[in-house]
């Protein structure tokens, strides 16, 4: 069983979490997973994201859209987690999606019930989350395998 451990709890490292914890499920082994965020919550970010709205994606969504060195990595990031990827991962988590004008949000315009949304997943994945810690510093301490 493998322990992981995600340094900061925010959209990428909560889904990154989840993502873990689901693969754990599937292999029937028990998730220990640990998320380490030295804020007071995790995703605080998301409350702000969109004008407190939270726009979850767009509907056009290509390598244009992104700045990058590399934009073809983008179109194969997009090729394998787009806009129906997206949507698909937000109904999952509870939330009910709205199109304005090429712009998705929660059908309540609440970033903070994405925020809560994705809290609430990981608490049913079993995903420790453990706030107000600041990581440091990073040591090996030995290989495990
Ligand atoms: C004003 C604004 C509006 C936005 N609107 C949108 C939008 O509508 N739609 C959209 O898709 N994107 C939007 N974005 C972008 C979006 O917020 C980011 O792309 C996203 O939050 C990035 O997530 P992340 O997990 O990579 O980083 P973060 O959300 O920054 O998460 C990193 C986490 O790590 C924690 N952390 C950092 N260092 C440590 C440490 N040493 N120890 C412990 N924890 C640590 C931080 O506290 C934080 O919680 C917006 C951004 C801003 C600023």
């Amino acid at each position: 069983m493998k322990k992981i451990m995600i340094i900061g709890g925010g959209a990428a490292g909560m889904t990154a979490a989840a993502a873990a914890a689901q693969n754990s499920r599937k292999a029937n082994q028990k998730p220990e997973i640990c998320i380490l965020e030295h804020k007071d919550i995790v995703g605080k970010k998301i409350l702000s994201t969109g004008n407190g709205r939270c726009n979850l994606t767009n509907e056009v969504m290509n390598s244009d859209c992104y700045y990058s060195e590399c934009p073809q990595i983008i179109g194969q990031i997009l090729d394998k987690f787009g806009r129906e990827e997206a949507l698909k991962f937000f109904q999952e988590l509870g939330i009910v999606v709205k199109s304005k004008k090429g712009y998705y949000y929660p059908r309540s315009e609440q970033a903070a019930a994405v925020r809560e949304l994705f809290q609430i997943h990981l608490e049913h994945l079993g995903v420790e989350v453990r706030t107000n810690v600041h990581v440091k510093s990073i040591k090996k301490a030995g290989v495990h395998s």
